[in-house]
């Protein structure tokens, strides 16, 4: 169990959540399993938004779709307003599915490229909520004004949107059966910097009218240090480090988490000028054979031989949150570091 217990009443509690792709068999043997996840555990209250970043293959999106069970648990719990998620069968997992919803980069994984997207947003209501087609109609215009558009859009295609629309037109499907919880995997990614934000204050919006609680699935830091109350970094399909935003931001704990800050602009030119770049050497390892000990030792410029020999657990840090490096927490190591990594 995270040893984030400040929060009270969560919506989401998940709990030692592992995520394991079975190797194929091919004419050169059957390869080596690969951990996605491993042994995840944080919470998101009500109404509250947590942001998860990290490198493209780090886990995140696999994080996502571990939660709301589109991919199955290896180990691990998770709970949705006190309902365990892991382990339901194919039709209770469609039930609770109204309670928790995704919203993708690309728009045209969840709406129908041949129908008019007003069929699309329909199809929940109709599904879940044994709704006639006209009364489903009626709410799909509520919902298109509600995030922007107008009723006069149902029947148009995906293709006749800008990007911009098209994921409002996502997020309308996904709201439609007021969900507690939306996952949001790079969902405003592909898109320019202004109607970003426009997507963003919408987000808010729903979140405030409705308690909508968000997982914000990004790599943009700029974009999660807006819209997150809490952020986890995670490395190599582990949580390295969880918190406050503002502790995040300002003072980072772990190694890999002042890497990912350090190449991120900040909007304040002194700041900016004064700040070194921390580059990492080498690429994230091959999760199929994570490195011993702590995973990102290969890359951190302070590894210590206890490093490579005992996994860092999670340690509470001043400021809210945890993290999990042997830099931390009441039995410091003190050896000399070994350098792997450089600053810029
Ligand atoms: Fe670096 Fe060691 Fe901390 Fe891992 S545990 S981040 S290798 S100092």
């Amino acid at each position: 169990m995270s040893i984030e217990s400040e929060r009270r009443e969560p919506l989401l509690s998940v709990d030692g959540l592992s995520v394991t792709f079975t190797g194929r068999s091919s004419l050169f043997g059957r390869a080596d399993p690969l951990v996605a996840v491993s042994n995840v555990s944080f919470e998101i209250g009500r109404g509250e938004t947590l942001g998860l970043v990290g490198e493209s293959g780090s886990g995140k999106s696999t994080t996502g779709r571990g939660i709301l069970g589109l991919v199955p648990a290896s180990f691990g719990s998770v709970h949705l307003d006190g309902v365990e998620i892991t382990g339901l069968g194919r039709r209770e997992l469609r039930d609770q599915r109204r309670n928790m919803q995704m919203v993708f980069q690309d728009p045209y994984s969840s709406l129908d490229p041949s129908s008019p997207i007003g069929e699309s947003i329909a199809e929940p209501l109709i599904v879940h909520e044994s709704m006639s087609r006209d009364d489903a109609q009626r709410r799909v215009a509520e919902l298109l004004e509600r995030v922007g558009l107008t009723a006069n859009h149902r029947q148009r295609y995906p293709y006749e949107f800008s990007g911009g629309q098209r994921q409002r037109v996502a997020i309308a499907r996904a709201i439609a059966l007021n969900p507690k919880l939306v996952v949001c995997d790079e969902a405003v990614s592909a898109l320019d910097v202004s109607t970003q934000n426009q997507v963003i204050n919408l987000l808010e919006e729903l979140r405030t009218d409705f308690g909508i609680a968000y997982l914000f699935i990004a790599h943009d830091l700029a974009v999660v240090r807006h819209i997150s109350d809490r952020v986890a970094v995670m490395y190599l399909g582990r949580i390295v480090e969880i918190g406050p935003t503002t502790r995040i931001f300002d003072d980072p704990k772990h190694p890999y988490t002042e890497a990912l800050l350090s190449a991120s602009p900040i909007p304040h030119p002194r700041r900016q000028r004064e700040r070194s770049r921390i580059l990492l050497p080498g690429d994230l390892p091959d999760p199929r054979r994570p490195p011993s000990g702590c995973t990102f030792r290969t890359r951190c410029a302070h590894a210590m031989d206890v490093c490579a020999e005992v996994e860092p657990g999670p340690v509470q840090v001043a400021g809210g949150g945890e993290v999990r490096c042997h830099l931390h927490g009441p039995g410091t190591p003190t050896e000399t570091p070994v350098s792997v990594g450089g600053v810029a």
